[in-house]
């Protein structure tokens, strides 16, 4: 007899979060099929790493869609397909809606025609915008200060109605700041352009660039550095299945925040990647990054309590850790 669970349609599952969610899907004895249009996506980690099927395509293409669905027994889905630089969503915000919205209408249309009930979403903390308290829970009122986070928060409602009206169901989940690499070295974080700080930090400890601007040294926290809340990808990818498994087992539509409920400053982080590495990583300070907030904590207990989501890797330098490992093997030694 197979053990083998449910095919899960994962889209984005080229990128950064996707690849470490089909990973853990694999793992845990699901099906797995890829959705990637490939705008930033890596095929070579889905042929040599992932090793199942891709379909390289746009989840604006209904035509294609309904074709998926037609030819596999899809379970449910996982959306991670979208585009995620807050500060091009402000200059480009079409670009924006149209694949984060338009596109994931799109394909909850394509599940609701071929009856696929089930479905995980990538949403964002920076729905909440300015927090009002701190850890932030799922209540903190909804704020988003960019077409980026806008396009999060509609699709967040259009899964309300799409539950109410058409009875599909979701999990969203709110990620706090998704870093680290999976510890076995085989996947990581490889933007282009890259503007996160921890593989910014590890690409100049590894000469791969000159300098690391430290955004912001006015902010109203302890050493005047932005303060953020590090989570490592294995634990969002294990929350995704947590989130899938509840909904298969007839779980009711909800959000659920992703984050460690403890917050490190820029400089921490760097302090931290510079004991990690060994190597001196050289900042120059500039202005603060426009549209960042001084400090972004979130609280999961909703998740763990209803889910039973357990953060597997909250130190900060084991996070790093394992991103440092990816990036020697991904960028080289110097
Ligand atoms: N940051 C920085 N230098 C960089 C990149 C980021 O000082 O080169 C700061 C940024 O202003 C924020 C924090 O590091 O306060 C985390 O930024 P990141 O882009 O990694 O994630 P975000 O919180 O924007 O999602």
């Amino acid at each position: 007899m197979s053990d083998r669970k449910e095919t899960i349609l994962v889209t984005g599952g080229a990128g950064y979060i996707g690849s470490h969610a089909v990973l853990a899907l694999k793992k845990a004895g699901y099906s797995v099929l890829i959705l990637d249009n490939l705008s930033y996506g890596h095929p070579e980690l889905v042929k040599e790493v992932l090793q199942i099927e891709l379909i390289i395509g746009d989840t604006t293409n209904r035509e294609l869609l309904d074709q998926i669905f037609a030819t596999y027994n899809i379970a449910a889905v996982m959306h991670f397909a979208a585009y995620i630089a807050v500060g091009e969503s402000v200059q480009e915000p079409a670009k924006y809606y149209r694949n984060n919205v338009v596109g994931t209408l799109t394909l909850l249309e394509a599940m609701v025609a071929a009856k696929v009930k089930y479905f995980v979403f990538s949403s964002t903390c920076a729905i909440y915008g300015v927090p009002l308290e701190i850890p932030m829970t799922e209540e903190h009122p909804h704020n988003p200060l960019s077409p980026y986070a806008a396009s999060k928060n509609m699709v967040e409602q259009i899964l309300l109605d799409f539950d109410y009206a058409y009875g599909l169901k979701s999990v969203a989940f709110r990620y706090f700041n998704a870093s680290g690499a999976d510890p076995e070295g085989r996947l990581g974080e490889d933007h282009n352009p890259e503007t996160h700080l921890i593989p910014l930090a590890l690409l100049t400890a590894l000469k791969k660039r000159e300098n690391l601007f430290i955004f912001g040294t006015d902010y109203p926290t302890p050493d005047g550095t932005a303060i953020r809340d590090y989570i490592h990808v294995c634990d969002i990818a294990i929350a995704h299945i947590l989130g899938l498994e509840y909904l298969l087992k007839g779980g009711k539509t909800d959000v659920f925040n992703l984050g460690n409920a403890h917050g490190f400053s820029v400089r921490e982080v760097i302090e931290t990647a510079q004991k990690v590495t060994g190597k001196e990583i050289i900042t120059q300070e500039k202005e603060r990054r426009l549209g960042d907030a001084s400090i972004l904590v979130g609280s999961s207990k909703k998740a763990q309590t209803i889910l039973g989501w357990h953060p597997l890797y909250a130190d900060l330098s084991e996070i790093i850790k394992h991103a440092w490992q990816w990036h020697q093997k991904r960028h080289g030694t110097n």
